[in-house]
């Protein structure tokens, strides 16, 4: 519900429940899902440094592995994306700790708020704010600097989301 959809067979706006997704949230074309559904990779599944606590469905944080622009070199590092659900997703436990590794580990690290529903989110990088915090193991800091990049991020510009032709996954 949370991520825009724009995939050849399938498009659909953050804010907004899929068309196909059933009430048990299971999906009702599983075998025949469009590629950007089976390309998504859930950080609390896919990565083993992240907390079980933040089980999306229960913390409100889903964590999501993206691929940064490439370098001059062509490699692309991947990041991972914390997009924060709801007012109190900043504090939940084990983000603290979860963001932290990221961080301690080099990993591009972003957190992500939805704007309304059909209207677009904010992002921002949070490796830097948090290098000193992380540095000294301080997770009032640490806390602060999500609770902080979340407010920024839900005051930003969010603007209508206009759908150009669907990307074409490769
Ligand atoms: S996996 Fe299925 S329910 Fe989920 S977004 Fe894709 S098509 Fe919709």
């Amino acid at each position: 519900m949370a991520l825009t959809i724009n995939d050849p067979v399938l498009q659909k706006v953050q804010g907004y429940r899929c068309r196909n997704a059933q009430a048990d949230n299971s999906c009702a074309i599983y075998e025949t899902r469009p590629q950007t559904c089976r390309n998504f990779h859930c950080g609390w599944r896919r990565l083993k440094w992240v907390r079980e606590t933040l089980r999306p469905d229960i913390s409100g944080v889903l964590v999501r592995m993206q691929y940064e622009a490439p370098d001059a070199n062509g490699a692309r590092a991947l990041g991972v994306i914390f997009t924060l659900l709801n007012a109190n997703s900043w504090k939940v436990e084990g983000l603290a700790e979860t963001v932290a590794a990221a961080v301690a580990a080099g990993v591009p690290a972003y957190v992500h708020v939805p704007g309304p529903p059909g209207y677009t989110s904010s992002q921002a990088r949070i490796n830097d704010a948090l290098h000193g915090a992380v540095l000294t193991r301080n997770k009032p800091a640490i806390l602060e600097v999500l609770r902080r990049a979340r407010s920024m991020a839900k005051q930003g510009d969010h603007e209508p989301i206009v759908l150009g032709p669907p990307e074409v996954n490769g």
